[in-house]
């Protein structure tokens, strides 16, 4: 038995109401669970109880033996006498605030259906199945999945969003620098993000605008600072050398040590191609900001993308260095985790940051209008019967999978407590 199961229970009164007795002596009648408490203090705060003839308002806190309010320190704590009931599995001490009045304590090992107990073992202690309420699923209205992919869908668009408004700070509130760089983590893919972000931070957005934004030159200071021209094999890397070569002192580039992951890769996804990708799609920052709050849709950005040259000399260059020259297209993966990684979080973050939830709506909204993605999480939910069609549900689904199932934090999930709840399952 654990303390969550206690609070679903007594936030979603899920014990026989009939008669309540304190430990066999006074009446209690719950008017008001009160809300839930995140902050340091009692669990629950503006509970409304009637305890015998008079009616009481304050916190509720609640243990798995009453003993623990002693074990915690909570008779000597000020914030706790305040505190009009004692919610506890078991009473195995009679608990004094500090003036020596009795706190009184509602026992809800008797009151709790054995049905829901069971119903809570099935969830936590499952250890068989990663989505531990999969047997209950079928009978979940779509509803409350709905309701809880939503929540959790925001929870991760803020947790990404408070992410880029960090490296918003450290760029001195600068938006374009951290979009570059932003875009620069997500091109590397996970294996190679962080190489690709130290990258991009030694790159000021300032002189890739001072080069007019060119493709060739942006790849030549890319490749230049990533260290991949200190040896060169034909006539494509000796020209690029020359302009990194030049560029970078001019500017004083720093060239930092970058621990590029080479092995495990897939063709296509070498630094070098991504390098690349990075130049072809940043060719087009400078008008990038304006169309994320300005275009209904992921799409225009893609427009604007495909527009980009990719100047021969890239294509040269990959073929001396030996590497397959796909590289560096837009592939719909490229858009998808664009639009996940990039921009989705961004909107959010901007509309964290102006306090206005109409951005965060919109990443939403564009999450969307997206692909779902497709990988092992995905997967569990689809062999549970979850339907995914678009990011959005994936994304969310990624995040339940990640921050509730695995944890085992059913008791925080609206889809575990409506199970608690619901009647006819079982
Ligand atoms: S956290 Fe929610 S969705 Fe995940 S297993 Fe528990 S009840 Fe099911």
């Amino acid at each position: 038995m654990k303390e969550d199961f206690l609070h679903a229970i007594w936030e979603q009164q899920l014990f026989r109401k009939g008669s309540l007795l304190l430990a066999g002596k006074d009446e209690v009648k719950v008017i008001k669970t009160g809300f839930r408490n995140y902050d340091s203090g009692p669990d629950f705060i503006q509970a409304k109880i009637i305890l015998g003839d008079l009616e009481w308002i304050g916190s509720v806190e609640i243990h798995v033996k009453s003993s623990e309010w002693n074990t915690h320190n909570h008779q000597y704590d000020v914030a706790y006498q305040s505190v009009i009931l004692h919610v506890v599995w078991e009473k195995d001490l009679e608990i004094f605030r500090k003036d020596g009045t009795v706190v009184p304590t509602l026992e809800m090992k008797e009151l709790v259906p054995l049905q829901v107990v069971l119903r809570y073992r099935s969830l936590v202690q499952n250890e068989k199945k990663k989505i531990s309420c999969s047997y209950f699923l079928p009978d979940i209205q779509s509803f409350v999945l709905v309701g809880m992919q939503e929540r959790v869908l925001v929870e991760r668009l803020e947790r990404k969003g408070f992410e880029i408004l960090e490296r918003f700070e450290s760029n001195k509130k600068d938006w374009l620098e951290t979009f570059f760089q932003t875009i620069a983590w997500c091109l590397g893919l996970k294996i190679n993000a962080e190489p690709m972000l130290i990258l991009s931070q030694s790159v000021p957005v300032k002189v890739l605008a001072a080069q007019g934004w060119k493709t060739e030159s942006l790849a030549a200071i890319f490749l230049g600072v990533g260290g991949f021209l200190t040896s060169t094999n034909g006539p494509a890397g000796e020209k690029l050398k020359a302009d990194y070569d030049f560029i970078s002192q001019k500017y004083g580039l720093d060239k930092p040590q970058i621990l590029w992951k080479m092995f495990r890769i897939r063709p296509g996804s070498f630094p070098i191609q991504r390098i690349l990708l990075l130049a072809v799609v940043i060719n087009n920052l400078s008008s990038w900001f304006g169309l994320l709050t300005e275009a209904e849709s992921p799409v225009e950005f893609f427009r604007q993308i495909e527009k980009s040259p990719k100047p021969e000399i890239l294509q040269s260059y990959l073929k001396e260095s030996g590497y397959q020259i796909t590289g560096f297209g837009i592939s719909d993966f490229i858009r998808e985790n664009l639009i996940i990684n990039v921009f989705a979080p961004f909107l959010t973050a901007l509309g964290l940051y102006q306090n206005q939830p109409l951005w965060i709506e919109k990443a939403i909204d564009w999450l969307n209008q997206s692909p779902a993605e497709e990988n092992s999480i995905t997967r569990f939910w689809k062999n549970e019967n979850v339907e995914i069609k678009t990011a959005g549900q994936s994304q969310a689904l990624t995040e339940l999978f990640n921050n509730f199932c695995l944890p085992k934090k059913c008791m925080s999930c609206q889809i575990g407590t409506k199970i608690l709840k619901t009647e006819t399952l079982v």
